[in-house]
Order: C-alpha cells, then sequence, then structure tokens
C-alpha cells in the first residue's frame, strides 16, 4: 500500500500528513459537550464554548448516513459520482467523494460501512508537489 504522503502538500486544510507520512483528517473535538466536527475551530458549533475544543484526529471508519449522485459537475470531472456524507467512529461527520461502488442506489445502502482513503488527487502546485485528498470506499468484508 502507498501509504506515505512525505513531501506531498494537502489538498484542503483539514487534511494533515504526519512525521510519519501517514495523511488523517483534523477534527476538533469539544471536551465540553463532545460534539466532533472535521476542520480547526475556534468555538464548539453545537454548544458555543471557546476554551474546550481540542484538535482531534478523526477516524477512518464510518457509515454512510446520505449521498447524492452528482451527474454534472465542472469540466473534467468525471461523472457520474456518489457525493457522500459519512459519519465516522469516534465522532464526526464527513462529506465526500464515494469512490469504487456503482452510483447506483441499489449499491447505497444506509449504514453502509466504508473507510476513508487517501490517494494522489493526480494535480500538483506549480512547483510540481502532489497533493494528497482523500476518498471513501466499501469496506467490504471488514464490517
Ligand atoms: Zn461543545
Amino acid at each position: 500500500m502507498a501509504n506515505d504522503f512525505s513531501g506531498f502538500l494537502p489538498a484542503i486544510p483539514m487534511i494533515r500528513i504526519g512525521d510519519d507520512g501517514k495523511a488523517f483528517i483534523m477534527g476538533s473535538h469539544c471536551r465540553n459537550c463532545g460534539e466532533t466536527v472535521p476542520g480547526e475551530r475556534m468555538a464548539c458549533a453545537s454548544c458555543g464554548k471557546r476554551e474546550t475544543i481540542e484538535p482531534v484526529r478523526l477516524g477512518t471508519k464510518g457509515t454512510l448516513y446520505n449521498y447524492t449522485i452528482v451527474h454534472r459537475s465542472y469540466p473534467g470531472v468525471k461523472v457520474p459520482f456518489v457525493s457522500a456524507i459519512v459519519d465516522l467512529e469516534g465522532g464526526g461527520s464527513l462529506r465526500g467523494t464515494l469512490a469504487e461502488v456503482e452510483p447506483d442506489p441499489a449499491q447505497l445502502p444506509w449504514n453502509m460501512p466504508v473507510n476513508v482513503v487517501f490517494r494522489d488527487s493526480g494535480q500538483t502546485n506549480p512547483e510540481g508537489k502532489p497533493f494528497v485528498s482523500y476518498l471513501f470506499v466499501p469496506a467490504q468484508g471488514e464490517a
């Protein structure tokens, strides 16, 4: 498995690359009310407290909460694809593309187990550095 993303740039700020080269998604957890959300927050969106927010590494397993099958997108983006919302184990809900599945409602049961995987996005910055992005893929045989 090519899971070493040393030298990559995060495609979006909430993707982080650890010293070990492993990519992960940074989230914010509220010690007061227990809410966990992706990305960095100054205050808790749930209870409004500021001093109880701490950074957390979000989980890489989750379940399909909802999705849309996208048939029209930007030039160069292959359609149709599945834009999903996934509830992560350990807290947090994340939006992203669900890949490696037919974009067909019959293949997309509610609560389907999925994994968060990190991939080379295929794009580079002007200096030629590659970007790492994330996708959801079905967690077949692992549930
Ligand atoms: Zn809170």
